[in-house]
């Protein structure tokens, strides 16, 4: 199912004329650069826009440009990004902020073939920077604009990454007047208008057009993904301190919280009882439970157990407390420290 010239012209064009008036106040739009953009992309995958929004001020400042990033430390990057989650995009943009200095003279490439070069920019990320950053006629489909464009043909069967769905978000930015307005505004009506549970049908530009509405299958399409299943994992984490020193870990460079520091942890597939755990430390006694509590992921749900051990006798890498806002650290391990009031 297609739809013709005129009607996507009438569509993009009501939603263009809508963001020029709704469009909520973000700093990046305030303060455009592509450099911007590129970073407010990459923070805002699945995270709350409010929580980017935060923290995307912060960033802008310690790195308001590719170079000041490329010059910085990897540390200094994953420090500022704590509390986003899937710190990856923090590593991949530091690396690509490398690549920008190294291959594209400090600016951001414009074109997506450039743009997809870049470590960590995906099909979506390249079409929003190279349209909204410069106005390139360009496609682009991220969770938001899948479900108004499922929506406005009632079409419930296809998937983001579908031919069909970018066929769509193509043929409106074909007839659009600009692009930059129209793809930020498709992403901004499906994030504050045509939401999943209650879209408000009433107060949407597009709504003479759109057939879900008409049909009254609004919430029907597109058809609710399956809830991926989550693997159960232990983590035993455990607070070793002398005066004013707690022991420290730096994770690998790969997989979960890459690059994080945390306090001494063991993650397990099963439950490990306390004996195990002193003798994974090789700890016999001081061993004291401080409490539990549960850290969902996407595909995990971690149960943390918190203990404080006043014994060590395995080789352990001491820091000073006073430094510990030095550290980078994942949402979880912030909670351990919190039992000790240390973050
Ligand atoms: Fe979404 Fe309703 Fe607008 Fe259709 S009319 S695009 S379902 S908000």
């Amino acid at each position: 199912m297609t739809i013709n010239a005129t009607q996507s012209a009438n569509i993009a064009n009501a939603i263009e004329n809508w963001f020029s008036t709704a469009a909520r106040d973000l700093p990046w739009r305030n303060e455009d650069t592509p450099w911007g953009r590129l970073l407010s992309e990459l923070m805002a995958q699945q995270t709350q826009i409010d929580r980017v929004a935060e923290k995307w001020t912060e960033m802008i400042i310690r790195f308001p440009t590719p170079l000041s990033m490329a010059e910085s430390e990897e540390q200094d990057v994953l420090l500022l990004w704590q509390g986003l989650g899937y710190y990856r995009r923090a590593r991949y943009l530091k690396e690509a902020s490398e690549q920008i200095c190294r291959e594209y003279g400090g600016e951001v490439p414009q074109t997506v073939e450039e743009l997809l070069t870049l470590r960590g920019v995906g099909k979506y990320t390249a079409g929003a920077v190279a349209s909204i950053a410069y106005n390139a006629r360009k496609p682009i489909v991220d969770g938001n604009v899948h479900r108004v464009v499922c929506r406005l043909q009632n079409q419930g069967d296809y998937s983001v990454n579908d031919k069909w769905t970018w066929k769509m978000a193509s043929q409106l930015v074909d007839h659009c007047d600009t692009p930059s307005k129209l793809n930020e505004g498709l992403m901004e009506l499906g994030a504050t208008v045509c939401t999943p549970k209650k879209p408000k049908c009433e107060e949407c530009p597009v709504h003479s057009m759109c057939s879900a509405f008409q049909n009254g299958t609004q919430l029907e399409v597109p058809k609710p993904k399956a809830a991926p299943q989550k693997q159960k994992e232990f983590h035993y984490a455990v607070l070793f301190k002398k005066q004013n020193k707690i022991a420290l870990e730096h994770r690998a460079g790969k997989g979960l919280w890459a690059g994080m520091w945390q306090v001494p942890t063991i993650e397990s597939s099963k439950k490990l009882t306390k004996k195990e755990i002193g003798s994974h430390f090789d700890v016999k006694q001081h061993l004291e439970k401080l409490g539990t509590f549960k850290h969902t992921l996407t595909h995990k749900m971690i149960e943390f157990h918190v203990y404080e051990c006043s014994e060590y006798k395995k080789q352990l890498d001491w820091y000073d407390t006073a430094t510990l806002h030095e550290f980078p650290f994942a949402n979880a391990q912030k909670k351990v420290l919190s039992f000790k009031s240390l973050s």
